[in-house]
């Protein structure tokens, strides 16, 4: 068993430094509660950023897991295996998709989105129609690709050459996208429907529609990067349905497996055959442990939890406008911004963590991602601590 002090010291060593740790050695936990190696309590307000969508360790997301991996861990896509199959109707059965492409994080979520819609632009139009606009502020991804779908400056450095293909246009600005779609090159608009590393940002209604109007007039693909916002996170299945919207193609990963690595293309009826054998692939998608986990946080995700989640949101958004400190709450369901009046958001977490409540940060916002099972008595030990640090 190594002591904190020696965890610190050989992370520091032996892994790449590409992570600000805090100073939580996470041993152990159930529900929203986390524990450390010294045997302190946490509240999680951050799911491991949007991944525990049951919270830690759920027992039925464990038996499921447990028992998927006692019988069968994995076999690759050449054969056929139920989890995957039986995954793969779940979620077309729930959402808009017609065919699944499983991946294994976000950033290849996005990777495979943007595959299919290049490919079914070629397949359609033939070569040079290939071009995606994304929005200034978002985040798609660590990939190069997807760092280069990024519409946020601060990633385009040190990776060169980026990938080609990507316009950026800012968020609500209709005559700047109408420009951006003057070149008629464009295959696909790709957004999230609330920016979350952007710092919990909403796209105006009125926006939304505009955009899916443009796609559906033009035959270009409205690319929904649901990895954040998807699985129940915003009070409804997919955030697109929040707005009424039907994407061609949308993304997932974060929440999806509750916490084991998988991620989703959902792929619309345009496109459900543009990916061809051959065209793309990935050894670990799709992997029957992770399917199991997905299965087992999908059973859970009903209309009760729905509806459960947007109550918990407004609750604890109207608790946190309460607060002297508070200048402004974004985001929808269990996705939720603080906009601080003077704290750091930074302090503001870390002193958080000091008092044992994990938070995250988004920009210039404290971002609050609990699990969506999350109590009512956890979520008011949780604010108590919020109150104190920004009041
Ligand atoms: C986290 C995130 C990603 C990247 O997901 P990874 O699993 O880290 O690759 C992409 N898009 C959005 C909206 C995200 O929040």
């Amino acid at each position: 068993m190594l002591t904190k002090d020696e965890i610190r010291e050989w992370d520091n060593a032996y892994i790449a430094g590409t992570y600000a740790r805090s100073p939580l050695y996470a041993e152990s936990g159930k529900g929203a509660i986390c524990t450390d190696k010294e045997g302190k309590e946490y509240i999680d307000f951050s799911s491991g950023i949007g991944v525990n969508s049951l919270g830690f360790c759920d027992s039925g997301w464990v038996e499921a897991v447990c028992s998927q991996a006692k019988k069968l861990q994995h076999i690759s896509n050449l054969y056929y295996t139920e989890p995957q199959a039986e995954l793969a109707k779940m979620l077309c059965d729930r959402s808009f998709a017609k065919k699944i492409f499983f991946a294994n994080s976000g950033a290849e979520a996005n990777e495979g989105m943007i595959k299919a819609a290049r490919k079914y632009s070629f397949d359609k139009y033939g070569a040079g129609r290939h071009k995606i606009i994304t929005l200034v502020n978002s985040f798609h991804g660590r990939t190069v690709t997807t760092l280069s779908a990024t519409g946020q400056q601060a990633f385009h450095k040190f990776f060169d050459p980026f990938t080609e293909g990507f316009e950026f246009v800012e968020a609500g600005d209709e005559k700047a996208l109408e420009a951006a779609l003057s070149s008629d090159d464009v295959c696909g608009i790709m957004l999230e429907f609330i920016q979350g590393e952007g710092g919990v940002i909403e796209l105006s209604e009125d926006y939304i529609r505009y955009v899916e109007d443009v796609c559906h007039k033009r035959d270009i693909l409205l690319l929904a990067d649901e990895v954040q916002t998807g699985i129940g996170r915003t009070g409804s299945f997919l955030c697109c349905e929040n707005y009424g919207v039907v994407p061609d193609i949308a993304s997932l990963a974060k929440g999806l497996g509750g916490g084991l690595p998988i991620g989703a293309v959902l792929l619309g009826e345009k496109c459900m055959n543009t990916l061809t054998a051959g065209t793309h692939g990935s050894t670990f998608g799709g992997n029957p442990v992770s399917c199991a986990g997905a299965m087992a946080v999908l059973s859970r995700i009903d209309e009760d939890m729905l509806s459960d989640i947007r109550k918990k949101g407004e609750y604890i958004r109207a608790e946190l406008l309460k607060v002297k400190g508070v200048a402004a709450v974004t985001g929808k369901g269990l996705m939720i911004g603080i906009l601080p009046k003077k704290t750091d958001s930074k302090i503001a977490a870390s002193e958080c963590l000091e008092r044992g409540l994990i938070v995250l940060t988004a920009k210039e916002k404290i971002r609050l991602l609990p699990p969506l099972n999350i109590s009512y008595d956890e979520i008011n030990r949780g604010l108590e601590i919020l109150k104190e640090v920004l009041s």
